[in-house]
């Protein structure tokens, strides 16, 4: 079953388009996460790779991610959106963020990750997935 996606930035220059993967939709609470988006932590859907697309404007940020391998963060140069993220360690998808879909609302994140870096104060939004 193929279920597709599509989504864009606040300005309309960059819009995406993916398959979204059966896999699960999370909670990153990484300090990359909380720079880079400037709230406690990320939302992130899992598109698969092989048929995602995405139109050209955008930016790309390198940087190392926590398991070592390179991490990138693509984003909207003129308003600032961010996009997507992907890593060399889970080469076959990419990551949107969840408030970047037209229909945010196909998010229902399931589990929480790096969970030891969230910030007290969101503490609260931690998906405890230890209970199952
Ligand atoms: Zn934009
Ligand atoms: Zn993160």
């Amino acid at each position: 079953m193929t279920e597709r996606v599509t989504g864009g930035c606040k300005c309309g220059k960059v819009r995406l388009e993916g398959t979204l993967l059966d896999a699960p939709m999370f909670r990153c609470h990484c300090r990359d996460c909380q720079q880079l988006t400037g709230g406690g932590h990320s939302e992130m859907v899992s598109l698969a790779k092989a048929d995602f697309q995405m139109t050209e404007g955008y930016s790309t940020y390198a940087m190392q991610g926590r398991s070592g391998r390179s991490t990138f963060s693509r984003f909207c140069p003129t308003c600032g959106a961010q996009l997507t993220r992907n890593s060399e360690r889970m080469a076959d998808r990419i990551y949107v963020h969840a408030g970047a879909l037209d229909d945010p609302t196909r998010y229902a994140p399931s589990r929480s990750i790096y969970t030891d870096a969230a910030q007290p104060w969101d503490r609260a939004s931690v998906i405890d997935d230890t209970a199952d």
